[in-house]
Order: C-alpha cells, then structure tokens, then sequence
C-alpha cells in the first residue's frame, strides 16, 4: 500500500525529480512513520525518511518499506545536504507546509538547484480512502458516539460545560481514543450561538439549547460530530431553528453519491435554511473531509463546483443557524461515499432530544 502510494505521488509531482514531504499528515500517510519531526523524499516512486535519533527505532517499525537516512544535523540543512549529494536540480517542496525562513535557507545552501513549489499533490491522494483507512475513520466515530451517550447520561440541569466536555474526554479515551480530534467545543445557552465556543463553567439550565462538537482519533484518523440537545423543555424560536437545520442536514446528505458536485451538497443545506428566513445566519461552509486531519480536501462548499464525490471519499455534512445572543443549532454527521451513495459513519441519530 506504502508502494502504491509512493508510486501515485511521483506520478502525480512528474515535473521535479524528487519530492521533500515535510507535513506531519503526509508524511505519515507516504510511509507509515508517525513521528514529529523527518522529511520524505521521494524521487522515481521510492521513498526515503530523513529523521534524527529520537525515531530511529520507531521508523525502522513504522515504515519499513522507506529507507532510512539518519539525520546529523537540524532537518533542512540535512535535507539540502542530501539533495546536493544526489545532484538533483528540480526539487518539489510542499509550497504551504514551509516557513518563508526555511525556503530561504534551501535556495542558499543548494544554489545549483531549482526549488518547485507544489501544493495539494498528497492532499489529492488523501481524498479517496482504502477500506483499512475507513475502518480507523468507522472506529473513531463510533467511539465518540458512544462516548456522547455515555456522557450525556450523566448530564443534568446545573452542570457546567466544562464538565461536560471532561466527561466526554474522559470517555473517548476509556473506549480507546488515543488523543482528541481537536478541542472539544460545549456551548449551551447564548453561548450556543457562537459556532466555535471553548467549555466555559457556565452551568447549564432548562430552556438552553446545548450543542457539543467533538470526535475521536484512531490510527491517526479522526471522527468529527456535533449534536444539539434541548436541555429540559425548549419552546418557540430556538426549537424551530432545530427542525430547519435538521431539514436541511437530512436534505444535504441524501444527495451525497458518486458523481454528484460537492458545491451541490453545500447548496442544498443553504437553499432549506435560506427558504425559511436565516441564510444570514449560516455563515460557514457545508462540510469538509475527514481523515488522518480533521479539516481536509475536499472542502465543501459553494465554490468547491469542480469537486465531484466519488466512492471512497470521506465528508461531514454539518449545516447551522446560530442568532448572536440568542442561540444556536449545529448538526454534523461524517459519510463516506459508497458504491451505491452513502454512509453514515458517526452514529447519533439528528432527531430532537431533551436531556
Ligand atoms: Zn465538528
Ligand atoms: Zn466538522
């Protein structure tokens, strides 16, 4: 599979002679190594991984199939003293994965060479997952889903956010979650309104609206999900902006299918919430793709128009309505698109629930 993917990327970079991948997810992805420090490179579909004594052990484990080049000094001086060594003169570095100081450093300790800047060529690859990789991407999920369960069951009128997202932590971890997806976002009330709100020790009351975004990592691969719940009885405004965005997230997944434009998908969430008066309030885009990082390619939106789905590719669909100072609604769910159209790999139900 390291092979194949090797093979794809020398392919997919035909312009240069060899490609330096610097990025932790690509790197992890091109050769099995997780560590947090080395460089790939990459010429003819072989690769071989620069990095420092620390992971020498751990890379001849991890990525087998990879020579190991043992780095001496600080990574890119290393790194040019190899490309000078080889003699190449094209060399591809991933244009927005490196400081303008390292660039730099590059272009006047190898003067011989011509440094190519590209973007977006693992990131292509990422797009379409293996079976193992949906695996990881189905185990995530459904640990962070029963995680939410199990939390949620705990929770009452009176606790505080922070508690809340403790709880939720603590159970990910306990269901075998090696680390978070990213923050735990727990907004209730007002707050609910704000779409990326960090745990606060606000203490929950009947009436809010709770809405909790969370996920779970697993072999690298992250989940990403979001409910909103009503805590106790909610009335009026707050409750009807649940049923749009719940129409809207329903409408948006159905279309998720081999074929069908990504931009589509986003503008069907925003034409349902913008049909019933709160297109304003809708200010992020549809969804994006999940996989070894929690925010990848494709990105689901309006202007994404040249992305068609295809089976194999991973993608939340997680439309919102959030009124500042008042509340908000956010519901997410991760599919992965199927021969036949899609699946739902998170595991909560979008329906309306009171804790
Ligand atoms: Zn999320
Ligand atoms: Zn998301």
């Amino acid at each position: 599979m390291i092979a194949e993917r090797l093979k794809n990327l020398s392919q997919a970079c035909a312009e240069v002679e060899a490609m330096i991948i610097s990025s932790p997810e690509n790197r992890r992805y091109l050769s099995g190594f997780s560590g947090s420090s080395g460089a790939l490179l990459i010429h003819d579909g072989v690769g071989e991984l620069i990095t420092d004594s620390r992971y020498w052990e751990q890379a001849g484990m991890e990525a087998p199939e990879l020579e190991l080049i043992q780095q001496r000094q600080p990574l890119w001086p290393q790194v040019a003293a190899v490309v000078r060594e080889r003699g190449y003169r094209t060399v591809g570095f991933e244009v927005d994965k490196i400081s303008v100081a390292t660039w730099q450093g590059l272009l006047q300790s190898t003067p011989q060479v011509k440094w190519v800047g590209l973007s977006e060529r693992v990131e292509r690859l990422r797009m379409l997952k293996t079976a193992e990789e949906i695996r990881h991407l189905g185990q995530a999920a459904q640990i962070a889903s029963t995680a939410l369960e199990r939390a949620l069951a705990r929770m009452r009128p009176g606790c505080e956010e922070h508690e809340i997202a403790v709880e939720l932590e603590w159970q990910m971890r306990k269901l075998g979650s090696e680390g978070l997806s990213f923050d735990t976002i727990v907004a209730s009330g007002p707050r609910s309104a704000l779409p990326h709100a960090r745990p606060s020790r606000r203490r929950i009351m009947e009436g809010d609206l709770l809405t909790i975004d969370f996920g779970a990592t697993v072999a690298g691969y992250h989940s990403d999900e979001t409910v909103t719940v009503g805590v106790g009885e909610v009335h009026g405004q707050a409750r009807d902006i649940f049923d749009v965005v719940c129409l809207a997230q329903s409408r948006a997944m159905e279309q998720v299918a081999g074929g069908f434009p990504v931009s589509e998908v986003d503008r069907i969430a925003r034409e349902t919430i913008d049909g019933a008066g709160y297109g304003s309030y809708f200010g992020h885009s549809t969804g994006h793709g999940v996989g070894l990082e929690v925010h990848e390619a494709p990105l689901v939106a309006l202007h994404s128009s040249d992305v068609r789905l295809e089976p194999g590719m991973v993608l939340t669909v997680e439309p919102g309505i959030y009124l500042p100072g008042k509340f908000g609604v956010r519901l997410e769910d991760t599919l992965v698109v199927t021969g036949d159209g899609s699946e739902r790999l998170t595991k909560i139900e979008k329906v309306w629930r009171e804790l």
